[in-house]
């Protein structure tokens, strides 16, 4: 028997599971430190794209796999170190994704109402991590950093009514908040301009059909039409969407305003942000931002950086720091340890590409595992974290906590999700 470790039960973690499940003579354990799987899905994707969340059914099917077993509740680090993973499983893969905020490195960065995606978006999806940040929403202006789908999600979510969530999983605590939400002006602030967006067409598209929000564009930032033919389709369709804005301006109540060539060089205000300082920029030979030296402030009480994410390093395991994620040629970082999904390849690309790279991921351990070296696996990590008492929660434990998440949804929505971990182990009597 050969015993394999995935560490992080997200997509990458379950897309691996999937292609290494088909292989005979194999067990594998999809280790997360919460009580519930799926990672990003449940906690990343926006609440309000259902469709996208759809795929955890896809997941389910591999989790319930008679060679698949889910162990939640057990935090590799704390509960159990990797040095042990390895001594236990023929091969243990890190599918840890890349859940820290590149940090946003200007002065000011560190007043109260300056958070990263990562925290926003775990608290409005009910991450546990994030489930107190309680974010400042009083103040009309906010500050959107960076021109990604994340800082679509983050805009979008922030300009929606209370009835365009109706279908969503959106938490308890964020549609409260949101719905007293004093926010109006969003500024969606890019260094770069409207051909070095790496905002997807449909996402972009969303922000024309809002109830009470209007993306605005100034039509003085967009290239000469005829540029848009060196653009590949996809972009293509996003630029497109981009000068529509500029052409058909709506008077809505919230704008959504897309600062092109507008580098956040410091962020001010009394004990908390107030407003921050933007550098015009204009792009050099290599499309790279350089600052013009002109300066304008706009008044913002919240700043959300939506400028990327990092893995977070694990004590002994190579890193790349520059890229924040772990060194590996390939996938491959040190015999029998492995990288898969954002924590190999970086934060990039949608939930779909983890697909093929958890595929070439398994190809790799079961070229490497050969038969398997007669390790002890799932027995092994059982006795010892017994003899730690920590008891974890089981795949069919997550179901019982699923179905008192959907028996208190609100009319009309999937769930109501659990936000603390205390509250997901009470729903299975612990
Ligand atoms: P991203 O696509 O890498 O975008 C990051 C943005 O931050 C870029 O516009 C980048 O500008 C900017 N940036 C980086 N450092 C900056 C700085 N110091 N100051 C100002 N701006 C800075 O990352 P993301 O939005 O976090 O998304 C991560 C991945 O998840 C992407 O692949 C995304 O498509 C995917 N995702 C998909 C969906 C969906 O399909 N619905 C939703 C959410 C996320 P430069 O280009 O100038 O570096």
């Amino acid at each position: 028997m050969r015993h394999v470790a995935i560490v992080g039960s997200g997509p990458a973690g379950y897309y691996t599971a999937e292609a290494l499940q088909k292989a005979e003579d194999i067990a594998i354990d999809v280790i997360d430190r919460l009580p519930v799987p799926y990672g990003l899905i449940r906690t990343g994707v926006a609440p309000d794209h259902q469709s996208i969340k759809a795929v955890s059914r896809r997941y389910e099917g591999v989790a319930l796999a008679d060679n698949v077993r889910f162990v939640g509740h057990v935090s590799v680090g704390t509960d159990v170190s990797i040095d042990e993973l390895a001594e236990l499983y023929d091969a243990v893969v890190l599918a840890t994704g890349a859940p820290h905020d590149r940090p946003l490195d200007i002065p000011g960065a560190d007043l109260p109402g300056v958070i990263g995606s990562a925290a926003f978006v775990g608290w409005y999806n009910g991450h546990p991590d994030f489930a107190g940040l309680d974010p400042l929403l009083d103040a009309p202006g906010v500050a959107v950093i960076g021109n990604g789908n994340v800082a679509l999600d983050v805009a979008r979510i922030l300009a929606k009514t209370p009835a365009e969530f109706t279908g969503s999983d959106i938490v308890a605590h964020a549609r409260a908040a949101l719905a007293a939400s004093a926010v109006r002006e969003i500024h969606i602030l890019g260094r770069r301009g409207p051909h070095q967006i790496a905002m997807t067409p449909k996402e972009l598209g969303e922000l024309g059909h809002l109830e009470r929000a209007g993306p605005r564009v100034d039509p003085t930032d967009l290239p000469d039409e005829g540029a848009d033919a060196m653009l590949e389709p996809g972009m293509r369709k996003s630029v497109t969407h981009l000068r529509s804005f500029a052409a058909n301006p709506v008077a809505k109540p919230v704008t959504i305003d897309f600062d092109f060539f507008a580098m956040p060089i410091a962020i001010e205000g009394d004990g908390r942000v107030q407003r921050v300082i933007i550098e015009r920029t204009r792009l050099d030979a290599d499309l790279r931002s350089r600052g013009t030296g002109e300066t304008y402030a706009i008044e913002a009480g919240l700043v959300v950086s939506c400028i990327g994410y990092q893995t977070p390093a694990i004590p002994g395991v190579p890193y790349e720091h520059g890229r924040g994620r772990f060194a590996s040629d390939e996938g491959r970082i040190l015999p029998g340890l492995y990288a898969v999904g954002w924590a190999r390849r970086g934060p990039s690309g949608t939930i779909g590409t983890n697909k093929p790279d958890g595929a070439r991921i398994a190809e790799l351990v079961l070229e490497d595992i050969g038969r398997g070296a007669g390790k002890t696996g799932r027995a092994g990590l059982d006795a010892l974290l017994a003899s730690r008492t920590v008891t974890p929660v089981t795949f069919r434990d997550w179901r019982r906590i699923e179905a008192a998440e959907v028996a208190a949804a609100l009319d009309g929505n999937p769930r109501e999700k659990f936000t603390s971990v205390e509250a997901m182990l009470a729903a299975i009597g612990r």
